[in-house]
């Protein structure tokens, strides 16, 4: 076996010397680098003015990133997106009438963990200026009127509990009955914690909704963004007539790391993302968030002259 050599650089020239280890007593002189490396931003920006995009590093100005629906101009990263800013980018002016706004979260179990369920609720509203982590309402996109109902990853993770649940089946219910198409952006952790088995019922509840909604023959579009996970996943999420996702999104049931111990397999590197799924079938379009909304209006389009109504 090949004895490894310590090196160190000494100005630019490699030396093939062994390191000298210091005398115990010497001092220990931290080296302190006196300019900042190139190409790190300067340290004067002001805050609120710019963001960085975690992907490319490029700085970018944050009303031009607004106005881009936050996607960044270099790479297309997607920043996350709130319920609000979402319901502003795909519906027309003043058509979104929001159902069930008031509907509120109880801690039906009085909940005992490391943190009380009461006072995470209210954190979370004063947090993102929302009730719940679901927006759900009627309102035009394009020429079609449509019932949407937008998660929002922000509140709680995104987590279905029995409010989530509730308004979205009171949703999809009312779709059904003034013949509607749904539409549900998904972003979400799964099931909340926090309400037990009340939160697991809701995937049985959302799901039997649609089922209801799809002998109707209406059609439903679910809009799978960065994460879709668990328990969503696994119930209204992935029951789309067309199942679109967003770039790069995580999209799975379990964890890698459990599916990982489970199987006893490697798993490959995209795995659990939109492109992945694509590949395999479970997902039918990937799409950029500046495509979403002309799109969704050429899908409806289609249904609506395939079925002739909404
Ligand atoms: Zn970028």
């Amino acid at each position: 076996m090949k004895k490894r050599v310590k090196t160190r650089k000494v100005s630019g020239v490699e030396s093939v010397e062994p390191a000298i280890t210091p005398l115990a007593d010497a001092p220990l002189i931290p080296r302190v680098s006196k300019l900042p490396p190139i190409g790190a931003p300067r340290l004067d920006i002001p805050e609120g003015l710019w963001t960085k995009c975690p992907k490319c590093n490029e700085l970018l100005y944050d009303k031009y990133l607004d106005d881009n629906l936050k996607v960044c101009m270099h790479c297309s990263y997607h920043f996350p997106f709130s319920a609000r800013e979402r319901i502003n980018s795909l519906v027309e002016t003043c058509s979104f009438e929001e159902t069930n706004a008031d509907l509120q979260s109880i801690d039906i179990l009085s909940f005992k963990g490391p943190s009380n369920y009461t006072e995470k609720i209210k954190q979370n509203q004063e947090k993102t200026g929302l009730r719940d982590a679901v927006v759900t309402g009627v309102g035009d996109i394009g020429p079609h009127r449509v019932a949407l109902a937008v998660m929002d990853f922000k509140f709680l993770g995104g987590s279905m509990g029995s409010v989530v649940g509730e308004k979205i089946t009171r949703l999809v219910e009312e779709a059904t009955d003034r013949n509607l198409p749904v539409i549900i952006f998904a972003a979400s952790g799964g099931a909340r914690m926090y309400e037990g088995m009340f939160s697991l019922m809701q995937m049985a509840k959302t799901s039997a909704a649609l089922a209801f909604h799809a002998k109707a023959q209406l059609p439903y579009i679910s809009v799978l963004t960065n994460p879709t996970t668990a328990g969503v996943m696994a119930s209204f999420a992935s029951l789309g007539d067309v199942i679109i996702a967003e770039p790069r999104a995580m999209i799975g049931f379990a964890g890698p790391r459990v599916i990982q111990s489970t199987t006893h397999q490697e798993l490959p590197s995209d795995f659990q993302t939109s492109e992945f799924l694509l590949d395999h079938g479970l997902i039918d379009l990937i799409l950029d968030r500046n495509e979403m909304k002309r799109t969704l209006i050429s899908l409806l389009g289609y249904m609506s002259r395939a079925k002739n109504r909404f």
